[in-house]
């Protein structure tokens, strides 16, 4: 890291978020000798979760602990600084990015957005109590666990594509698989799949999802029955980060950023976006396998800029 004569911090790259994403890019950062700061603050994605899944040589891990061994071995480059503050705000161009920081302000030649989704809780009572306890967003990260019993599947656009193969994939792990649409109804084909794969259909609207002493116990409907479910599956919608919204970067049909395959920038160049923000493939080890994709494309670039300039990296000092 280097200070300029206004005394603000320039950095190679600015990393935004210290999740999965984040803390793969400036681990490949780092290892390629660029200078990195990543930043860290706010709500993360599976802050509710008590253990990571499904992430080679860390299933069953706390969310903390593994971002304290990724801090602890990104401590071991003396080129990144980690940082627990906010980006508020980013202006500039490639080359030049001015970031405001909660505290501080720092130039940047790149950025890469790696803050993640927040998920909007479904307005069913007992639902934000229960996400990421009883209700999860996929049965890769939570279903071996729950694996055998009731299980439940939130369909509150049940026209939607993936609405049947989801349901369907989700009787690998149970053979008690419930479909609630919340009120609306499934007809023709998707039905006729649904049943054929033993999957039940409930339409009738849901008044409640109660809490019981190991999480959800069961499903209350509006008609006065109840339904036993211990686990559901539900896709609440998402929105995007303010500092993210405020740069108005193209988006897809979903609102997640739209990035190319390859080099993960954004509509915006030098503006790179890693994770959960910008695919619904959302899981912690695609995450982190898209953050090292982005820090790659953006060295090779800087690399390329330094090596005609005669140099092979920046100054550290
Ligand atoms: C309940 C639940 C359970 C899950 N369980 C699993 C699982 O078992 N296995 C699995 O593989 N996946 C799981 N996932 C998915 C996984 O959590 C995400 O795919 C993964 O965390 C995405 O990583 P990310 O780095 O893109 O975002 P995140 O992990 O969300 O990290 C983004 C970071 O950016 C920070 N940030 C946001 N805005 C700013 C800002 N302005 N300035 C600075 N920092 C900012 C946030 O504080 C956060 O730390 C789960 C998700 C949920 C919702």
């Amino acid at each position: 890291m280097t200070t300029n004569n206004d005394t603000h911090t320039t950095c190679d790259v600015l990393v935004v978020g210290g999740g999965p994403a984040g803390l793969a890019a400036a681990l490949t950062l780092g290892r390629a000798r660029k200078r990195v700061l990543l930043t860290d603050s706010g709500p993360r994605r599976n802050a509710a979760a008590t253990h990571v899944y499904n992430f080679l040589t860390r299933d069953g891990t706390p969310p903390d602990e593994m971002r304290r061994v990724a801090r602890e071995q990104l401590a071991h480059y003396p080129n990144v600084a980690v940082r627990d503050v906010g980006v508020r705000a980013i202006a500039g161009e490639k080359g030049a990015f001015t970031i405001t920081l909660d505290d501080d302000r720092v130039i940047a030649r790149r950025v890469i957005l790696a803050t993640g989704m927040i998920d909007e809780p479904i307005a069913l009572e007992g639902f934000a109590a229960l996400w990421g306890r009883s209700i999860f967003q996929c049965p890769y990260c939570h279903g071996w666990e729950a694996q055998g019993g009731r299980w439940g599947v939130l369909a509150l656009h049940p026209e939607a594509p993936h609405t049947v193969p989801f349901a369907t994939m989700l009787r690998g792990w149970s053979d008690d698989v419930t479909l609630y649409t919340h009120g609306t109804s499934i007809d023709g084909e998707p039905r006729a799949r649904l049943e054929a794969a033993g999957v039940t259909i409930e339409t009738t609207p849901i008044a409640r999802l109660v809490d019981g002493p190991r999480g959800l116990s069961s499903i209350a409907l509006e008609d006065g029955r109840s339904i036993a479910c211990e686990t559901l599956f539900a896709h609440p919608h998402q929105r995007q980060v303010e500092v993210v919204r405020s740069l108005a970067l193209a988006l897809d049909d979903d609102g997640m950023l739209k990035v190319d395959p390859m080099t993960k920038e954004t509509s915006v160049p030098g503006i790179h976006a890693a994770g959960d923000l910008a695919t619904r493939g959302q899981g912690a080890i695609l995450a982190a396998a898209a953050g090292m994709q982005a820090a790659a494309a953006i060295n090779m670039e800087l690399t390329a800029a330094l090596v005609s300039a005669g140099r092979s990296r920046e100054s550290t000092r």
